[in-house]
């Protein structure tokens, strides 16, 4: 089971998604974090989601490569965190819906990489990360 902890991202990453939760918030936004770090086994096996199994492909990132699995002195310390805004307590899946734009926004504006923009190499919605980097 992968982490939603604040505390399994990166040192430099822990007050920043703090920031972002609480700025969402006070835009209207209710996030939800729904990874922050994955273990290599936990990452192979959404890499072989629609490749080698069956599912839609929901990642790029061979074990080892995604932001999720990123390690500092033996800890987990993730480099990005993945969420999703909830309407009525459900996921927002769409998207157009307003909601992302505001977390795209309050994630650029603390110096965060968000997958949803316009120029990513490819485009994730619910990723933020420290950096484009891994
Ligand atoms: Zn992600």
């Amino acid at each position: 089971m992968a982490s939603r902890a604040i505390s399994d991202l990166h040192p430099q990453l822990q007050p920043l998604a703090e920031t972002f939760l609480r700025r969402c918030r006070d835009h209207g936004v209710d996030p939800l974090i729904v990874c922050t770090w994955r273990s290599a086994a936990e990452q192979d096996a959404l890499y072989q989601q629609g490749r080698d199994k069956p599912g839609l492909i929901v990642t790029y990132a061979r074990p080892g490569e995604s932001a999720h699995n990123a390690m500092l002195y033996g800890s987990p310390a993730a480099r990005a965190f993945d969420v999703v805004p909830l309407v009525g307590g459900k996921p927002v899946c769409d998207a157009d819906h307003p909601h992302w734009q505001t977390m795209g926004r309050i994630a650029l504006g603390l110096g965060l990489y968000w997958h949803g923009q316009l120029d990513a190499p490819y485009r994730e919605f619910p990723h933020f990360q420290l950096s484009l980097e891994p």
